[in-house]
């Protein structure tokens, strides 16, 4: 039984003094017996991980970044290593997300050595696939998929897939408003499930989690996380708002 996984991706938004707010909102919206139902993740942007740190303290939320460097420290000016989101005790980091393959020119080949890196300190990795609307219309969705799992995989064990987690987010529907219907999306994460169980086999296929992301919200979340491939939500716009994102934490147990 795979357990639900619900992450807040906040994107570039909030500073370290608004985030407080949020942050405030979510911990007195979420019981103890509902953090040990769910899994439950913020991934603010780096500026507000030490603030994150201090609100949340006690309570089981996780506590993801949104990129990091492939490489361990040096001149890369700007950049945000493994090492460093560790001390501040991220255990997640969002990976390949399509915002970084779109405008920052990520590669399934960098995203590879960046998840390689996360997991050499430990770091979960919250890997993002997904096509874009002109790759479904020209019926490659499949592929493109497949292909993204298996590159941003590669050479990883099957030890190695019990700390991944995977987040299956068409393009077309991120930030959009457009979701993929339930069966859009399961069919989608059949085929990811299909591709981890062609490398690693049938046991990591069936324990690692899949979630989906693009416009999931309060109204549509308990309908997607309904379906049996579809193990929670990677949530962007609607995790700004606490009672929204709690909303759709209920819905997912
Ligand atoms: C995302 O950025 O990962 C995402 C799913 O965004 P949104 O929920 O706003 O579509």
């Amino acid at each position: 039984m795979r357990k639900k996984f619900i992450a807040g991706n906040w994107k570039m938004n909030t500073t370290s003094v608004t985030s407080k707010d949020l942050l405030s909102g979510l911990v007195s919206g979420l019981s103890d017996e509902i953090l040990e139902k769910v899994d439950v993740v913020v991934c603010p942007p780096f500026t507000s991980l030490a603030t994150t740190n201090e609100v949340i303290k006690n309570k089981k939320i996780g506590i993801g970044a949104q990129n990091i460097h492939q490489k361990d420290e040096g001149a890369y000016t700007g950049e945000i290593s493994a090492p460093m989101i560790k001390s501040l005790n991220c255990g997640y980091v969002i990976l390949g997300h399509s915002e970084r393959r779109q405008y920052f020119g990520e590669t399934n080949h960098l995203i590879n050595a960046k998840i390689k890196n996360a997991l050499k300190y430990g770091i979960k990795p919250i890997l993002c696939v997904g096509e874009t609307l002109d790759e479904r219309e020209n019926n490659m969705h499949m592929k493109i998929v497949d292909d993204q799992v298996t590159l941003c995989l590669k050479d990883l064990t099957k030890e190695d897939m019990k700390n991944v987690i995977i987040a299956y987010e068409p393009v077309w529907a991120i930030g959009t408003g457009k979701t993929a219907t339930p069966d859009m999306a399961n069919e989608m994460h059949i085929i990811i499930r299909q591709a981890l169980e062609n490398i690693f086999g049938k046991d990591t296929a069936d324990s690692t989690r899949i979630l989906y992301g693009g416009s999931m919200n309060d109204k549509n979340a308990a309908e997607l996380l309904a379906k049996p491939d579809i193990d929670g939500g990677l949530i962007g716009g609607a995790a700004l708002k606490a009672d929204n994102f709690i909303k759709i934490i209920q819905s997912a147990y």
